[in-house]
């Protein structure tokens, strides 16, 4: 790895801040330690990224499975916790299909996982791949099987074969969706390493021996194999736990570049699939194998997933704007909240729920819930003004101004800094409704 001074001197040295580093000598240094990556800096000269690049690269290599507009990355980490910097590419869930499977069969379980599909705070989750696994050990009805899963899935695929030929030859028939190949062994390392290099599809190696794994890493970089994902036959939570934090320590911590890959679980008969499936996501895993996942298993299991995955240093915001709910008009109440997604879309769904008409201002807080942001000045009735302002909902809308009751205190600010009468609204989100009737009732009486 250079060292600070040696990033340094490749920088532009403009002291932009782009990076989000005050001066490019601290972006130096955050690259030295590992705190950065090159391309967080917009601003760098190709000919500097390639002075770079082998020795800057992350030391668990990126490698992509599917190829168009749907893919799955894997790897790039850099850390072994996130709150050293931020963990970068999410694990992926797949599902298992088997070549056995008849269409209408392998069409129903493309149904279910199209189904895997969820909203939360504003972000979109899915089921990432599906796996076709060949049961039937015959190579021309596995390779159908794939050409028939390709067609009837637009998302990265797995291929796994315990034998060679049936791999090899329907990674041919849809070479072009770069399916990862599951899994060489002891026997066939040379072979399908040098498949994978001809090929370009990524190949898993499977051992629950490390010693042996990094043995045959070794092997398949001699066939030429770039693309490498480590799968050291962990499915139980126990295992998992062992084997991941092993292989990830050694390729942070040591260097260790034969394991400097994504890893995979395979839970494949699996009992406990989803304790197993959690501890992966927790620990280190990239792809998590499943037989099947229920949509009331994926809903917990995404959204553990999207916790670890979010930049702790960022927190999910959305857009200052102002975002009408239940269809308001010009006499409806106008509330008001911070940008942090998390209170935004738990107060947007209770004013939903109430079904009374509301004009929601949302103030940027640079992500921060309404009592962090109001300790650090971020939520001020001057913020809270210019927000009216730049909307116009003051002229949209006669109706009162509903303050959140945990920071009723800005109350007498704000009626001077609107010159509007505002009302102390609720200090929960979940009492919202009742509020909001209540304000109804007593308006209906003026
Ligand atoms: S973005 Fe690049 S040029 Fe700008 S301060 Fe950071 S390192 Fe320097």
């Amino acid at each position: 790895m250079p060292t600070a001074i040696e990033f340094f001197k490749l920088l532009p040295k403009t002291n932009c801040k782009d990076c989000g580093q005050p001066t490019c000598l601290a972006f130096a240094m955050q690259l030295a330690n590992q705190k950065a990556a090159l391309e967080d800096c917009p601003h760098v000269e190709q000919s500097a990224k390639d002075a770079l690049a082998e020795s800057s690269a992350p030391p668990v290599r990126t490698v992509t499975v599917g190829s168009g507009d749907w893919t799955l990355p894997m790897g790039g980490e850099t850390v072994l916790f996130r709150h050293e910097r931020r963990f970068v590419n999410p694990v992926g869930y797949a599902l298992t299909v088997s070549d056995l499977w008849d269409e209408a069969r392998m069409q129903k379980t493309v149904q279910q996982a199209s189904a895997l599909s969820f909203q939360r705070v504003g972000m979109v989750f899915r089921l990432d791949a599906l796996r076709l696994r060949c049961d039937s050990a015959d190579a021309d009805r596995f390779s159908q099987a794939a050409t028939a899963l390709s067609s009837l899935w637009d998302g990265p695929l797995v291929l796994e074969s315990s034998s060679t030929e049936p791999l090899m030859q329907a990674a041919r028939a849809i070479r072009f969706r770069r399916p990862l190949l599951q899994s060489a062994n002891p026997e066939n390392i040379k072979d399908l390493g040098a498949f994978s290099k001809e090929t370009g599809c990524p190949l898993a190696i499977r051992s629950d021996d490390l010693q042996t794994l990094a043995d045959l890493v070794e092997k398949a970089r001699a066939a030429g194999a770039e693309d490498l994902v480590l799968d050291p036959a962990a499915s139980e939570p126990k295992d998992i736990l062992e084997r991941n934090t092993a292989l990830r320590r050694s390729a942070l911590k040591k260097k260790f570049k034969a394991f400097g890959y994504p890893i995979l679980n395979d839970l494949s008969g699996t009992a406990s699939a989803l304790t197993a499936a959690t501890v992966a996501t927790l620990r280190y895993s990239s792809l998590v194998l499943l037989d099947d996942l229920k949509v009331e298993e994926a809903l917990p299991l995404f959204t553990l997933r999207q916790n670890i995955y979010t930049d702790p240093q960022v927190p999910i915001q959305v857009k200052q704007a102002l975002y009408p709910v239940n269809d308001p008009d010009q006499h409806s109440p106008i509330f008001f909240t911070t940008n942090f997604s998390l209170t935004y879309f738990t107060v947007r769904a209770d004013i939903e729920k109430s079904k009374m008409p509301v004009w929601l201002q949302v103030v940027d807080t640079e992500g921060l819930s309404v009592l962090t942001a109001y300790a650090a000045g971020k939520f001020t009735p001057e913020n809270v003004s210019a927000a009216f302002q730049e909307s116009g909902v003051l002229d949209m809308s006669d109706g009162p101004v509903v303050v959140p009751g945990l920071v009723a205190r800005m109350s007498g600010k704000l009626e001077l800094a609107i010159n509007r009468k505002v009302v102390v609204g609720t200090n929960e989100s979940t009492a919202i409704p009742r509020f909001l009737k209540r304000l109804a009732e007593s308006r209906s009486q003026d």
